[in-house]
């Protein structure tokens, strides 16, 4: 299927989607509140069969499906991207039993997960994350650095799993200890996807993942105000128990794991942008297609005719650039990852010069709170810096053109 060309079907399901979002989506997004975890509206998604298309259907459906709903409820469409973020390495990386706990409950709109890779002091540079898994010796407390120093385990090399100790049971045990900052539905999440360092100074090789369960002891969080109405909050994790039974994918490869995520969900982030934008050209047509001004209205300005059909070449452009990104992912062709580090970066800068061209040519009604462009411009910053920001996809797209010369 051309990437350039929607099949009629998938035209129509947009459409339908658009619909839904507006009428019963939209009304529960209204209910909930603002930062705050929308279980209804989660529950809801659930009920629609959307959430179960997370994960049987590919990145263009994602992205249709962010896109479509973005365009009217952006809420419902960031409800809808935290259930797959989450629960994508339970999907692609996890055990059975740790995908028949969790994925049913999680499609059914019953669970909601969260992927918990940011922290404090390692945001962009996420390799220099900090939270330490440590081995514990599940016969007693973890032995002090005297005791290690003589009999006990040594120092892994950079990038080999760190101290482990087997459990009488057989199985490998850790604590996880350390803080992690801006992780969307957090605090309020049921289970989190958590990156941690096996390995001291292992960089990016060095990490696992883990799926931890909210009610772990030593698991606790906050909730965080920003300036859209995201569920989003910080983590601490105090010894928090993990085994084996709990590691996503293989021990030391997490990072794989959440640049694996990562590929996948950039395009359709800029499909969310694309929603966005959509929706604010849609209003612009139609505002200055009726307010009236110096003896016509305002699309008789040229200069605002000329504004508008800015708006919407380069909304059309970024479309195309992830519907490409996401056609490439389906197809497993070479060279995803800088496609959809186009993608995002592309439209997500492209929402937001049209959001705010939007807002310009909307004058101050657009600024006063309820309005859509005045939701809009606080929703379509975000995307820019979270999953990478702007600049980090510029270097993953430089970094890939470079690569062949380096390879010659
Ligand atoms: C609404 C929202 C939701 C989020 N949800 C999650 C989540 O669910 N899970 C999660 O783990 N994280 C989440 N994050 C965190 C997000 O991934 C980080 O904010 C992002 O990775 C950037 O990290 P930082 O904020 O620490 O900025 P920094 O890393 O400090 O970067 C600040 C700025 O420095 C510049 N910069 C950084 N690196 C480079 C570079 N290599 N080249 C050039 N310039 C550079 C860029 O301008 C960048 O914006 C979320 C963030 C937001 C805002």
């Amino acid at each position: 299927m051309p990437a350039f060309s929607l099949e009629p079907t998938q035209t129509i399901w947009c459409a339908d989607l658009r619909a839904l979002a507006a009428d019963r989506l939209r009304p529960l997004a209204e209910k909930g509140e603002p930062g705050r975890v929308n279980r209804p509206l989660v529950a809801e998604l659930g009920r629609l069969g959307l959430l179960r298309r997370l994960f049987t259907s590919g990145a263009l459906d994602l992205c249709l499906m962010r896109e479509s709903l973005a365009y009217a409820c952006t809420e419902a469409e960031t409800a809808l991207a935290l259930q797959g973020l989450g629960a994508h390495p339970v999907h692609a990386h996890g055990t059975p039993a740790q995908r028949d706990r969790w994925l049913p409950a999680v499609t059914d709109g019953s669970a909601v997960p969260a992927f918990a890779l940011s922290e404090p002091e390692a945001g962009s540079d996420a390799g220099a994350l900090r939270l330490r898994a440590e081995g514990e010796n599940a016969d007693g407390p973890r032995p002090g650095p005297a005791a290690v120093d003589s009999v006990g385990p040594r120092p892994a090399p950079p990038g080999e799993p760190g101290p482990l100790h087997a459990a009488p049971d057989g199985r490998r045990r850790w604590v996880l200890t350390g803080e992690k900052c801006w992780i969307s539905n957090a605090p309020e999440a049921d289970f989190y996807t958590v990156f941690a360092r096996t390995s001291p100074g292992g960089g990016a090789r060095g990490v696992t993942a883990f799926l931890v369960p909210a009610d772990r002891p030593g698991l606790s969080g906050g909730a965080l105000e920003m300036v859209s109405p995201h569920p989003i909050g910080t983590l601490l994790l105090d010894e928090v128990p993990v085994t084996a039974d709990d590691v996503l994918g293989e021990v030391g490869r997490g990072f794989r794991v959440a640049m694996g995520t990562l590929d996948l969900f950039r395009p359709s982030v800029g499909a969310f942008a694309v929603g966005m934008a959509q929706a604010a050209l849609d209003a612009t047509v139609a505002h200055t297609a009726r307010r009236r001004a110096f003896g016509g209205t305002l699309k008789d300005l040229q200069t605002v005719s000329h504004q508008v059909a800015e708006m919407a070449l380069r909304t059309e452009a970024a479309r195309l650039t992830v519907y490409a990104a996401a056609t490439a992912h389906d197809r497993h062709d070479p060279g995803v990852p800088a496609r959809a580090a186009m993608a995002k970066l592309l439209a997500t800068e492209t929402a937001q010069y049209v959001v705010d061209a939007a807002v310009q040519l909307h004058g101050a009604r657009a600024l006063q709170r309820g309005h859509l462009l005045e939701h809009l411009y606080r929703e379509v910053r975000a995307p820019r810096i979270y999953e990478g920001a702007s600049e980090v996809q510029r270097g993953i797209i430089a970094k890939n053109l470079y690569a062949d010369l380096e390879a010659e």
